[in-house]
């Protein structure tokens, strides 16, 4: 029967292949159907036999009308609730261009720089914005959101810690959310947390390892913060301060006061509340602790012919080095929106910040007079954009009028606090008059006498070049043009980063996330407004828990390494429950992502590795004797599944057995989720929790290193240990649970719109078959390229999973051609090279994803075909040994189209090895970048721009 609807459409536009290329892949890996295929890789024991209770696909229109419908359900009032998230305009020449613009949002974490230097100007912008507005030294480009930003620097305070200090300081007048996730993140390490006032609590107090003032704080008021951090400063601590960057314009910043490490949201500058995220929080820190910091740092570089140029700075302290000494588990952090964020700085300039800042300020102080005039009282004489106003015994009636008047304001205890910001109008004043009953005449002239002289900032800021330029929508679109297109993301070719699944991000998953009903929307507005994403939150919950076999789900974790500490802490209370205080021991496989011991040294736990043996398993013996050693004090395994290096290991169910044998938990990382949707559920074959990158295997996009979502599923035994929050409580996880591991209660809500909509488009049957086909194209792609390049692991009968890592060490030794080359070859060739040199050393790791075509496919193998060409030209001496073109590359468009040309090949053997590149060339910014002496030299804010004139000459 022919199938008229257009129900199975997508299924087809996000499936790379053709059934008939299909067919003609299976017939070159000698398998019959995809059914064989999988029965031939997949342990019998863990497949599942029955189809996932979903429901059926539907067309693209058709489920943006549901999702449309459901939104709808979203009640936007008018937001003055503050407290870390503030509405905001985002110009659309930023809209239009960066967030909805995939040249923008599919890129990856620049770690191969030569084809990111746009994202990494401007990503570098962000960190000069941020050292700018909080006059500190340094700041990493991004982590997930403030309060764990704070998190963090107490992290760092610890990792500095000479004396063993150990009590920590936190004001109650920072954010709730702030103290809330401080206290589940110091609570493993068994240090003293004291929340208290600055003024009273604070001065008692000795021998702290730090303290975290908020300024202004929660309420609104503007305070001598010099002070405050002149007593932390004499009782030994590290001052931490959280600050907000439109204050800042006006006020004076803590970096000329003394602090240690600023941290805050960015939100603000142009990115949308939505709900709670995803933004960009910032960290800044003093010159001497920059070694110590957490995240990614961009820095300034040189490339091979002295010409600068941008890399990720110490990328070699990176996670999945430094392992359990990492400085954090941060991977995916918020690239894009700290991309967003200082777009928003560069297009308005410092005069245009400092003119949103002074309406708002200004608006704000109108609002205070006029209710003091009519004898409120108001809690600070000195504020920025919040008014805190006592209301005693009437709080709750103002609350409720507000409520009336679809006005959301925040209630306190026996006061209201209202926070204006860029969106609001003089004339929204008149409804708030009202809500307090008071009649008082508008007038339309501001003034900003609230904060006193020695409060102000006398200082400059923006004053880089790159802020007072693109001012008009022309010259900002090209700037943002310009950069685009210097950097390599999917919508250039294919990006077949193993364990990253960079797969379709489809448009029509994309368009909701712009929606204002997603948008608009403070993640701390009462739960009865947000109608429309809590029906999509339980939606999304009940098909990951069908998909994964896990019956409860937290989508608190707004990134994979933030699913594995939740997940780890999870397992923490667990033991506690049944008073096995003893149990920390976390066994982890050699071959693990470095973000794995990262988050057991959060969880505070001890790692203890277990070896692999020859075909890439987990070795088994050594597991065996290390749950047994250990058996006392066994809490968890950490297991990729299908493991790292990309087979399905048999004995998964074995290995699981093992360790709860021995009173200990299994944690399944679940980055490879794609190899397992529709085929295995792991809360079916062993594991207790697992996270699940909804950033891969989910469709949201990478963002050039963010934003991400790692909701976690577990087992019913493990559920009333799930994340909660304090704000919000109601659906935000049980009263039970482990605390809050973000700032908002369901992490970065606005982008769950995109995994949502990828579900409903497949169904049961496209999610299937997407799977299958990602495993046939690894397959297909392994075997294409065998006579070239050895594949190192496989599974049983020869088949590897999604992902193949292959083996470049013997032709290093042979040639001295190294991974490196290779992978800066591929620039050559339009191709962003695959994972380099990890899980395994010397080698490049490949995962296609379903989403590639037969076509793109073959030319990306055909590109590696010819690189080996070239390789053996190296060893037949066809090729100098040091002037090749893989030694060389990649060659930017400088040098190919200099009148010197000295090199012992043609320009074109350098620029168009392939026929393709003549009519579809990527030309590269920059040559090979220098990684040691961007470290040695270490600088991470933008080069003034005499050093660029200085080159140019
Ligand atoms: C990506 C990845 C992680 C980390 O996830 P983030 O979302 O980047 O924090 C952990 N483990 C593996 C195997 C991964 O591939």
């Amino acid at each position: 029967m022919k199938d008229l609807t257009n129900s199975k459409e997508f299924i087809r536009r996000h499936i790379g292949p053709s059934d008939e290329h299909i067919k003609t892949m299976l017939s070159y890996l000698h398998v019959q159907s995809l059914e064989e295929l999988i029965q031939k890789i997949v342990p019998d024991k863990i497949l599942e036999k029955e189809e996932l209770k979903l429901d059926d696909a539907i067309s693209e229109d058709k489920a943006l009308k549901l999702l449309k419908q459901i939104v709808q359900k979203n009640k936007i009032y008018k937001n003055y609730l503050g407290a870390g998230y503030y509405g905001t305009i985002t110009p659309n020449v930023i809209l239009r261009n960066i967030l909805e613009n995939p040249g923008w949002y599919t890129a990856y974490t620049p770690y191969q720089p030569e084809v990111a230097q746009g994202r990494l100007e401007m990503l570098l912008n962000f960190q000069q914005m941020i050292i700018d507005l909080t006059k500190m030294d340094i700041a990493n480009a991004s982590l997930l959101d403030e309060a764990t930003a704070a998190a963090e620097a107490v992290a760092l305070c610890q990792r500095i810690n000479p004396e063993n200090l150990n009590k920590i300081f936190i004001s109650n007048r920072c954010n709730l959310q702030t103290i809330d996730v401080v206290k589940t993140r110091v609570e493993p390490f068994g240090l003293e947390i004291i929340v208290g006032d600055n003024d009273e609590g604070l001065p008692k107090l000795d021998n702290l390892l730090c303290a975290i003032v908020q300024y202004p704080d929660s309420l609104g008021a503007i305070y001598d913060l010099k002070q405050i951090i002149d007593i932390i400063h004499n009782k030994k601590g590290k001052a931490i301060v959280v600050t907000d960057l439109l204050a800042l314009t006006l006020i004076k910043p803590p970096g000329e006061m003394g602090a240690d490490i600023v941290v805050g949201n960015s939100q603000r500058f142009g990115v949308p509340m939505g709900y709670g995220g995803p933004h960009a929080a910032f960290f800044a820190t003093k010159d001497e602790f920059k070694r110590a910091m957490p995240g990614r740092i961009i820095g300034v570089s040189v490339d091979r012919k002295n010409k600068q140029a941008l890399r990720m700075a110490l990328q070699t302290r990176e996670q999945h080095i430094r392992r359990e000494k990492a400085t954090s588990n941060i991977c995916t952090a918020q690239a894009l929106l700290s991309i967003m964020a200082a777009a928003f700085g560069i297009y308005h300039g410092p005069e245009g910040i400092k003119k949103i800042a002074e309406r708002t300020a200004g608006i704000s102080n109108l609002f205070a007079e006029a209710m003091q005039k009519n004898n409120f009282k108001i809690i600070s004489q000195h504020y920025f954009d919040t008014v805190t106003i006592f209301t005693g015994d009437e709080t709750e009636d103002f609350y409720k009028k507000a409520l009336a008047k679809k006005i959301n304001i925040r209630k306190l205890e026996d006061s209201i606090s209202i926070s204006f910001d860029e969106t609001s109008e003089i004339s929204d004043l008149k409804d708030l008059f009202e809500v307090f009953g008071i009649n008082e005449k508008i007038s339309s002239e501001t003034k900003i006498d609230q904060i006193s002289k020695e409060f102000l900032r006398t200082s400059k800021y923006l004053t880089h070049e790159v802020f007072n330029s693109y001012h008009s929508e022309t010259e900002m679109l090209r700037y943002l043009k310009r950069l685009e297109d210097k950097d390599i993301a999917l919508n250039r070719s294919m990006i077949a980063l193993g364990s990253c699944t960079m797969k379709l991000n489809a448009v029509a998953e994309m368009i909701p996330v712009t929606w204002p009903e997603f948008g608009a929307m403070h993640p701390f507005a009462p739960v009865d407004q947000a109608e429309g994403y809590h029906f999509m939150f339980n939606d999304l919950s009940k098909m990951l828990s069908e998909i994964t076999g896990f019956s409860g789900i937290s989508l608190q974790p707004n990134a994979g390494a933030q699913g594995e500490y939740a997940g780890l802490m999870v397992i923490r209370k667990y033991h506690l429950s049944r008073g096995d205080k003893n149990r920390n021991v976390c066994l982890i496989p050699s071959s693990a992502h470095g973000t794995n011991p990262a988050s057991a040294q959060m969880a505070g736990m001890k790692v203890i590795v277990i070896n692999c043996d020859k075909d890439g398993n987990v070795d088994f013996e050594d597991l065996k004797k290390k749950a047994n050693d250990y058996s006392k004090d066994l809490a968890a395994l950490m297991v990729t599944y299908p493991s790292t290096h990309g087979v399905f290991e048999e004995k998964i169910t074995d290995i699981c057995k093992i360790i709860h044998d021995n009173g200990g938990q299994v944690y399944m990382d679940g980055a490879n989720l794609n190899a397992l949707v529709g085929i295995a559920k792991p809360g079916k074959f062993g594991p207790d929790v697992c996270h699940m990158n909804l950033h891969k295997t989910f469709c949201i996009p990478h963002g050039g290193g963010g934003p991400g979502m790692g909701p976690i599923g577990v087992s019913q035994h493990l559920e009333k240990f799930l994340p909660n929050h304090q704000i919000i409580k109601q659906n935000s996880g049980p009263s039970t649970g482990m605390g809050a591991v973000s700032a908002a209660p369901w992490g970065s809500a606005s982008i769950l719109p995109i995994s949502w909509m990828y579900i409903k488009m497949m169904g049961a049957a496209g999610l299937k078959k997407a799977t299958q086909v990602a495993i046939l194209n690894a397959n297909y792609m392994s075997k294409k390229l065998s006579e070239q390049f050895s594949t190192l692991y496989k599974g049983k009968n020869g088949f590897v999973a999604h992902e193949c890592i292959i083996d470049l060490r013997s032709i290093k030794v042979e040639t001295g051609v190294s991974e490196e080359d290779i992978a800066k070859r591929l620039i050559d060739y339009g191709f962003h090279a695959p994972t380099m040199s990890w899980p395994v050393a010397g080698t490049l790791m490949i995962e296609p994803t379903e989403s590639e075509s037969l076509n793109e496919l073959n030319r990306f193998c055909d590109a590696l075909i010819n690189i080996k060409k070239e390789i053996n030209m190296v060893k037949n001496k066809v090729f100098d040994t040091n002037d090749n073109p893989l030694k060389n590359a990649p060659h930017p468009f400088l040098e190919l189209s200099a009148d010197i040309w000295e090199h012992k090949y043609t320009r074109e053997q350098a620029a168009f090895p392939l026929q393709y590149l003549k009519t579809n060339k990527y030309w590269s910014p920059v040559s090979r970048v220098d990684n040691v002496y961007g470290d040695r030299n270490l600088v991470c804010s933008c080069p003034s721009l005499d050093s660029y004139r200085e080159e140019a000459a």
